[in-house]
């Protein structure tokens, strides 16, 4: 049995993902940072429908704490499958951006995705298959005003997507970025009313967390094994 990690999967899209990753047959590490009931309890449904899966966590802005849980868990078994799902929003029009809310978003995305995905690489590389797949936001290829934090974190880890698909390509790793619109999660409930959805959606809804978690298992797969270094939106049609 392959393992997966999924970080955030305490929260509302990294929760239907562990779910999807579970019923694919994966042993999946659901992390959380604050959440650790809901996690707690995620482990709880997969078990009760068949699947594998425990709880880790830390805080994926803390090198030393990621390291420590993750370095003594990959030297028994390689994790093939990481989803890069951990990230905030912090808004604020950029004129009365506070230092901290700018880093503290850059933290969690980009220097969490470094955290994370750093000590797995060699483990993952000597196995000669692997799959990471970063969860990234429409908001790093339109921009969205109030996000220049969030959009400048999320357009790094599209970046940092490509190149480290470049370098591992030919070891059977691919490297990919998922770019949602408006999912319905926490995150969005309180920023997006039905009317703006409305407007801003050509489907005219939310897109739900099992889409995106859908679209996570098929990159997962091995159908997606020549799909690597792309940045693919999930969005109802907000091109
Ligand atoms: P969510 O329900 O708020 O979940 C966020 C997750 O990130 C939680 O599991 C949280 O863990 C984790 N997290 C936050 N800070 C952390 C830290 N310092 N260390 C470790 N974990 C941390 O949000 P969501 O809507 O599911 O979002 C998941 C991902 O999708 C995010 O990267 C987000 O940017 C992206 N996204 C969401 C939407 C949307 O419409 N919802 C659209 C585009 C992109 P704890 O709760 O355990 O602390």
């Amino acid at each position: 049995m392959k393992n997966a990690l999924v970080t955030g999967g305490s929260g509302g899209i990294g929760a239907a993902i562990c779910q999807r990753l579970a019923a694919d047959g994966y042993h999946v590490y659901i992390h959380a940072n604050n959440g650790v009931k809901s996690a707690l309890s995620l482990v709880d449904d997969i078990t009760a429908d068949g699947g594998s899966a425990e709880v880790l966590v830390f805080d994926v802005t803390d090198n030393k704490a990621v390291e420590e849980i993750l370095i003594p868990l990959i030297e028994q078994q390689p994790i093939q499958v990481l989803v890069n799902n951990a990230g905030i929003h912090d808004d604020a029009i950029f004129p009365g951006m506070q230092a901290a809310q700018w880093h503290r978003v850059i933290d969690v995305s980009l220097n969490g995705f470094f955290n994370v995905t750093h000590p797995l690489m060699m483990p993952m590389i000597r196995s000669r298959w692997g799959r990471i797949i970063n969860i990234s936001s429409i908001a790093s290829l339109a921009g969205n005003a109030g996000q220049v934090n969030y959009s400048a974190a999320k357009g790094a880890l599209n970046s940092a997507t490509k190149s480290l698909a470049r370098e591992v390509a030919s070891r059977g790793i691919t490297v990919n970025a998922i770019a949602p619109g408006i999912i319905e999660t926490n995150m969005t409930a309180s920023t997006f009313n039905t009317d703006d959805i409305k407007r801003m959606v050509p489907m005219k809804r939310a897109g739900t967390a099992a889409e995106v978690a859908d679209l996570v298992g098929f990159l997962a797969s091995d159908k997606a094994a020549y799909i690597t270094g792309q940045i693919i939106s999930i969005n109802g049609g907000m091109v």
